[in-house]
């Protein structure tokens, strides 16, 4: 498929490699990671194992419903996360790709608008940044780290077999 763009899953662990590289490199280390589920929930763990931070969190959101097919707004999903155990944290958001870019932008602002100043300076505002492999050229937020830009639909390589279903020579195994 020409106007695909295939991540295989070596390639989505050099990626993670590369991607986690670019984090360190910049001299900001996350003290907790938030995946947003479930696109990000592969990228988060491995940034997590090769970044050393163990913290981690998840925020489920549905937005794409299928190939191109989306929700006017993304959902916000159960199990809530709760936000106010980011405060005065470096959290790293993390989704597998920046795509309209609804979804993390949207994470970010809760995120942003959570923390309050209490006097003036004493803040308990979380400062958050964002990783994702992928980024799309019309992306409504620009990540803070990425791996890669495209503007192909991506096949990752977590979603692109199809779900298992119950073998057919069941009848003998235990039920
Ligand atoms: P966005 O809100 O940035 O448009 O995308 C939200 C989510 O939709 C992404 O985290 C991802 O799970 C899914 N998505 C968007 N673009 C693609 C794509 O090209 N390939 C796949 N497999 N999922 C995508």
């Amino acid at each position: 498929q020409p106007d695909r763009e295939t991540l295989t899953w070596q390639g989505f662990g050099d990626a993670s490699r590369a991607l986690t590289q670019s984090i360190v490199d910049s001299g900001w280390m996350p003290e907790l990671i938030v995946a947003i589920a479930r696109g990000g929930l592969l990228p988060a763990g491995a940034i997590s194992y090769a970044i050393g931070v163990k913290a981690m969190g998840t925020m489920n959101v549905e937005f794409y419903t299928g190939v191109g097919q989306t929700l006017t707004e993304p959902q916000l999903l159960p199990p809530l996360m709760d936000v106010s155990a980011m405060d005065g944290k470096r959290v790293l958001v993390v989704d597998d790709v920046a795509d309209s870019g609804s979804t993390l932008k949207m994470v970010m602002d809760m995120i942003n608008a959570h923390g309050l100043s209490l006097d003036g300076h004493t803040t308990v505002k979380a400062e958050a940044r964002s990783a994702v492999i992928y980024k799309k050229p019309r992306s409504v937020i620009e990540p803070d780290y990425m791996w890669r830009e495209t503007d192909k639909w991506i096949n990752f390589p977590w979603s692109t077999l199809p779900v298992i279903q119950r073998s057919q020579d069941n009848d003998t195994k235990r039920v």
